[in-house]
């Protein structure tokens, strides 16, 4: 079976055809500039982690710290990929890089995720910084973390410097924008999705996998906007109503229960079921490889929007693309989370205080503009390659110049 990584090597391979790319040039954009592995050592236990920068040709390395039981090297390294992918297809002046430690949050106390925090920074501290490398919260990781982070960081250098961590409390320099940020962003590409291909919303059926951080916003926002949620679904199980979902009593049952199964929706829907719904819209928003070669005939949504990282593999989205079901790439849907974490470095970097009105329509206008320009290239290929292939195509075209620019190749 292909690993994650192999997953990326397939699309780079696509673009190294479309755009006649050099073997110099594909060695770079494979490999990862820096991996850096520590065994975090906390009363007797280890932790296995990672930090890894993919490429930093556009400025420091920028990607989040996941805290997962299945974190491995081979994800950590396809995360920072697509983080270097992400910010450079969004045109914010960072590199990709990621992070991970190996353990269960969900069976591990408060005061032991604060020394694993801790503990994380003293192992990778010479390798980040505001200029070098700025992580920010993932799966399983939040604000307080990046608190515990930030602390840790400053007694090693000995100086505030909030710039070398996004996603921080409100009054350790975070925005209050960044915690739905990522929904946000998904959510201006949904309305852009529904301009460009002239959907009615009225009759739009959607189904959204995955209720956490990013999924429960993003539903609680077409909600508010009258679009029908008819399904929804956490790691317990999933639910359906063709009717449509009632939003705020299904969050007030997932907040009160633990799960959204608890809530009564007319049917009750496994983890697969979900993906295979009639919908219009199938939103990914849980975790990667969800659909494979196993299950991509059997879709049955018209459009599926990745928020999640690598929800779709290869495989399977050259399926169906075939079918002609169009995948809304992760690196373009998911972007809005890393634009706001841009918008708080600046922020923290220059002292400049800017109203949170006026960087919710900054990044409406940038996440709108990514879009543009992926759609416009894709009329260009006359439709022939999809969205991701585009993406790809755009974001490596950015990096590869700025490699060149700096005679790195
Ligand atoms: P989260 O931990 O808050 O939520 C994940 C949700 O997925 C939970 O509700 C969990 O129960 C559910 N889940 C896990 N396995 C599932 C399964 N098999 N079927 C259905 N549901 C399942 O995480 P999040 O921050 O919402 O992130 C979700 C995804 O979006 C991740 O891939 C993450 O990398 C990506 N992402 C998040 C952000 C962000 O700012 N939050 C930004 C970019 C990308």
């Amino acid at each position: 079976m292909d690993t994650t990584f192999d997953n990326i090597r397939h699309y780079l391979e696509e673009v190294k055809e479309i755009d006649q790319l050099s073997s110099q040039e594909v060695k770079q954009l494979s490999n990862p500039q820096r991996i850096k592995k520590a065994t975090l050592k906390i009363n007797g236990k280890t932790y296995p982690a990672w930090r890894v920068l993919f490429n930093d040709a556009l400025g420091p390395g920028k990607g989040g710290i996941r805290f997962h039981p299945q974190a491995n090297q081979d994800e950590v390294v396809s995360l920072s990929f697509w983080m270097a992918i992400k910010n450079a297809l969004a045109e914010i002046p960072y590199g990709g890089a990621k992070g991970a430690v190996k353990f269960d949050p969900k069976k591990t106390s408060l005061k032991e995720q604060e020394a694993i925090s801790r503990k994380f920074i003293d192992a990778f501290y010479p390798f980040l910084g505001p200029d070098k490398d700025i992580p920010a919260p993932d799966v399983y990781t939040n604000s307080q973390t990046m608190a515990w982070m930030l602390d840790e960081y400053e007694k090693k250098v000995d100086h505030h410097e909030p710039a070398m961590i996004t996603g921080k409390p409100l009054s350790l320099g975070g925005l209050k924008l960044r915690a739905d940020a990522t929904a946000q962003g998904g959510f201006f590409i949904i309305q852009e999705m529904i301009k460009t291909y002239h959907l009615s919303k009225s009759h739009l059926q959607i189904a959204i996998q995955g209720f956490g951080n990013a999924g429960s916003n993003l539903a609680q926002m077409l909600d508010k906007n009258h679009f029908k949620v008819v399904a929804l679904s956490d790691s317990q199980g999933g639910i359906y109503d063709k009717n449509g979902l009632n939003i705020p009593a299904v969050k007030k049952v997932k907040e009160e229960k633990g799960s959204v199964v608890f809530y009564s929706p007319e049917q009750l829907v496994s983890n697969q079921e979900i993906l295979e719904l009639p919908v219009d819209i199938l939103i990914l928003a849980a975790l990667e490889n969800q659909i494979t070669e196993k299950n991509a005939d059997k879709i049955k949504a018209s459009y599926i929007v990745e928020i999640a990282n690598g929800p779709v593999t290869y495989a399977a989205e050259k399926k169906l693309f075939s079918k002609n079901i169009t995948v809304i790439p992760d690196v373009l849907a998911n972007s809005g989370g890393v634009i706001v974490s841009y918008f708080e470095w600046c922020q923290n970097k220059t002292g400049n205080i800017l109203t949170e009105d006026y960087l919710a329509k900054l990044l409406k206008e940038k996440i709108t503009q990514n879009w543009a320009r992926v759609v416009s290239l894709q009329k260009e290929y006359r439709q022939q390659i999809g969205l991701k292939t585009v993406a790809y195509l755009l974001a490596i075209r950015k990096i590869l110049t700025a490699e060149k620019l700096r005679g790195r190749i």
